[in-house]
């Protein structure tokens, strides 16, 4: 992406800012809103309810959510607005896959994608600001950690994702992979899973949630202690503990050995397979003898590889391997008794890898956006 590309995009609406008198009602803590609804004479648990029902509908303009009286409505619009975070951005590539950057009242800014794929809709969730994990191919670890994601706005992210679905389109999947590290705000993360998950919620599948880390293996067995039947990924990206130093920085705290082994508890307490995600970057781990190891440290192991050829970011170095590369490596694996599937690429035309929108944001409305740590 250019200098001047964030103007070549499909769709770049920037919305205004907010007048500051109106909360977001999501934002809300259930003190505050039972107060709203106490002095007014109503029914907190009622009135929040259908408020709920309708935002998981897709609504989000109270004015619109007619089982509630006129009256409430009018002034619940006059009061709130419905979410804590407002969209900054929101882009659409010509694949159908959708970006928004969304801003919390701390004007701190995280991205969230929905990605379409037959008849799938799936939602890549971001659970901190920036990311302390430092991957050395990643845009949104190359500021550091700002603060973790509440489970409140975890769950704006689904909501206003579900407010962008067309008629008969609901959320399939959640992929937890975007900005940030899930399982270092794993507290807050559940909560808002949970309710995904529930059918009071979202009803999503449990088994259509995928949690993705680079590899904390003590809160790999908190999650697994849990006993929550989510879908694990680790993010391995190198075949040894050399290369995953260079690539993973926080490899060098706990070795790849350990993250191999609770990758192994979790599969065994879960009862479900693991998969390894291994990005692709040309010439740094994307040989032949590269695929040979990892088929070896994973052999015995019922596991499954998600390669994911390497999304150029403007700043770094890294670029993508050639096709024949990918292809080799992918068979390789194979060959060694690994599963092994190449991930497609979506929303290539509106930065959709993770972190990338954001610091492109910053760079080119530098008065409408603050980038990360101002
Ligand atoms: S790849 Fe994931 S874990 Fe690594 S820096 Fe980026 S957001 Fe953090």
């Amino acid at each position: 992406m250019n200098e001047n590309s964030l103007s070549k995009m499909p769709t770049l609406p920037v919305v205004g800012e907010r007048p500051p008198i109106l909360q977001g009602f999501f934002g809300q803590t259930e003190i505050e809103q039972d107060s709203f609804f106490k002095a007014l004479g109503e029914r907190p648990s009622l009135r929040i309810k259908q408020i709920h029902r309708w935002m998981i509908q897709g609504e989000t303009d109270f004015l619109q959510m007619t089982d509630i009286p006129a009256g409430l409505r009018r002034k619940l619009a006059e009061n709130f607005v419905p979410f804590s975070s407002q969209i900054l951005l929101h882009s659409k590539a010509t694949d159908e896959t959708e970006k928004l950057l969304l801003e919390f009242p701390d004007k701190k800014q995280i991205e969230t994608v929905l990605m379409r794929e037959e008849g799938r809709a799936t939602v890549c969730l971001s659970t901190q600001v920036g990311c302390g994990m430092g991957c050395v191919f990643c845009a949104s670890g190359l500021e550091g950690v700002q603060r973790n994601l509440e489970t409140h706005e975890i769950q704006e992210e689904l909501l206003q994702i579900r407010a962008l679905l067309k008629a008969g389109e609901r959320i399939s999947h959640i992929v937890v992979m975007g900005m940030g590290e899930p399982l270092a705000n794993l507290e807050r993360l559940l909560p808002a899973l949970d309710w995904a998950n529930a059918a009071s919620g979202l009803g999503i599948s449990a088994r259509n949630i995928t949690i993705s880390t680079v590899g904390l293996p003590k809160k790999i067995i908190e999650l697994a202690s849990h006993k929550k039947p989510y879908h694990l990924a680790v993010s391995l990206h190198a075949p040894t503990d050399l290369l995953r130093n260079q690539i993973v920085p926080m490899n060098e705290k706990v070795g790849m050995q350990e993250v191999l082994n609770a990758a192994q508890q979790y599969q065994e307490i879960s009862g479900r397979q693991v998969t390894y995600e291994y990005i692709l970057i040309a010439g740094i781990n994307d040989q032949a003898h590269h695929a040979r190891e990892l088929a070896r440290i994973l052999s015995g192991r019922q596991s499954h590889v998600n390669l994911i050829p390497f999304n150029p970011v403007k700043g770094l170095p890294w670029q993508r391997p050639e096709e024949d590369s990918i292809d080799l490596f992918r068979d390789t694996l194979r060959q060694g008794g690994v599963s092994a599937t190449v991930r497609k690429r979506k929303g290539a035309d509106i930065d959709a890898a993770c972190g990338q929108l954001r610091r492109e944001a910053a760079r080119a409305l530098p008065g409408v956006l603050k980038p990360l740590g101002v």
